[in-house]
């Protein structure tokens, strides 16, 4: 597929990614922005998503983000073709009612899960990130460094810089492409995805001080409330990489970190070395994502959310032979 040749007729374009957008969410969205604005100069391009975190301030035109209707500011506009890039129409938050009016749609997506919700659609679970396939579907020759860096920003959130196993010979390939534009990927790299924030330091902290290890140290939970939020004026833009780092821990198969969202609600992060399939048990619970790292939102107490996990883990566990 390439994008140039699907919208090259509508009068407007606009695009949208899911809620609480990650890293290759926001770096998808911001290229094809770029690129559809600088292909098609005198066409009405718009971008809909929520605040991303301020770690991506060094993508050109973040600032031209719609963040105002995602806000609850409602939109009136029309769009001749929405795109939906990294999620289905229903993680679209408010801007799920301009996908649904816009005269053609097109999804692009890497969520296994995901099985097309647009006119068009260009999904592939085995490219590393939304921001690869955003990549193949743009021409090269229209590449440029600001575009490039935002593919990159993209690709390295999504593969944990270059270590999941989602990354293929075709990632590695297309990194090297983009990093001959010359942006300071080393710097992009730090300031992007490990630097953090000492409250951001002392929230990942606590959620590793306070973890548990059940089902005989093969599966790690941790959780933070709201009201550890509250007092230190933070939100889940501040808790990424947790659920990773607690993976990382020796003889753990599979990890549950959640944040609590509501009263009686949390929303969940799975994350899976290879035998538990979380995207299989975030799918049940009504969310999404891939075989190794996956979300849902539930409801009940902390630990009404981890018996009705650990249940489906723990079948899992049984049939890769674990338990
Ligand atoms: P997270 O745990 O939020 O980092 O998400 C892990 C992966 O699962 C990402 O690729 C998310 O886009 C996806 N994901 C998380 N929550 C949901 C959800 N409610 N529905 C569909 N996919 C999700
Ligand atoms: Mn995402
Ligand atoms: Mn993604």
């Amino acid at each position: 597929m390439k994008i140039a040749e699907e919208v090259k007729d509508a009068k407007s374009i606009g695009i949208g990614g899911h809620i609480r957008p990650d890293g290759d969410c926001v770096g998808a969205c911001m290229a094809l922005y770029l690129y559809l604005r600088k292909v098609f100069p005198e066409k009405p391009v718009e971008l809909f998503l929520e605040q991303p975190s301020e770690v991506f301030r060094c993508i050109k035109d973040i600032d031209k983000i719609r963040t105002d209707v995602m806000e609850g500011g409602g939109c009136e506009e029309d769009f001749d073709v929405f795109i939906a890039l990294d999620t289905v129409a229903d993680r679209l938050g408010a801007a799920e009612p301009l996908f649904n009016r816009a005269e053609r749609t097109i999804n692009i997506d890497h969520h296994i899960s995901n099985k097309g919700c647009g006119t068009v659609n260009f999904i592939d679970p085995h490219a590393s990130s939304t921001s690869e396939l955003v990549f193949r579907i743009i021409e090269e020759e229209k590449l440029d460094k600001e575009i490039a860096k935002a593919i990159y920003i993209g690709i390295v959130h999504d593969t944990g810089v270059f270590r999941y196993s989602n990354t293929s010979p075709e990632t590695l390939a297309i990194a090297s492409k983009l990093v001959a534009f010359g942006f300071d990927f080393s710097e992009v790299i730090e300031k992007t995805f490990y630097e953090k924030t000492y409250v951001q330091t002392l929230l990942l902290g606590r959620a590793l001080l306070e973890s548990i290890l059940i089902m005989d140290g093969k599966c790690i939970v941790s959780g933070i409330e709201k009201k550890t939020l509250d007092f230190y004026h933070a939100d889940a833009k501040d808790l990424e990489g947790i659920v990773s780092q607690l993976n990382q821990t020796r003889d753990v198969e599979c990890t549950i970190f959640m944040y609590q969202t509501g009263v009686l609600e949390y929303k969940v992060s799975l994350r899976s070395k290879g035998k538990v399939d979380v995207a299989e048990i975030a799918v049940y619970f009504g969310g999404g994502g891939h075989m190794r790292a996956a979300g849902c939102t539930m409801n009940g107490t902390f630990y009404d959310v981890v018996n009705n996990l650990t249940l489906h883990i723990e079948r899992q566990l049984k049939r890769a032979g674990m338990e």
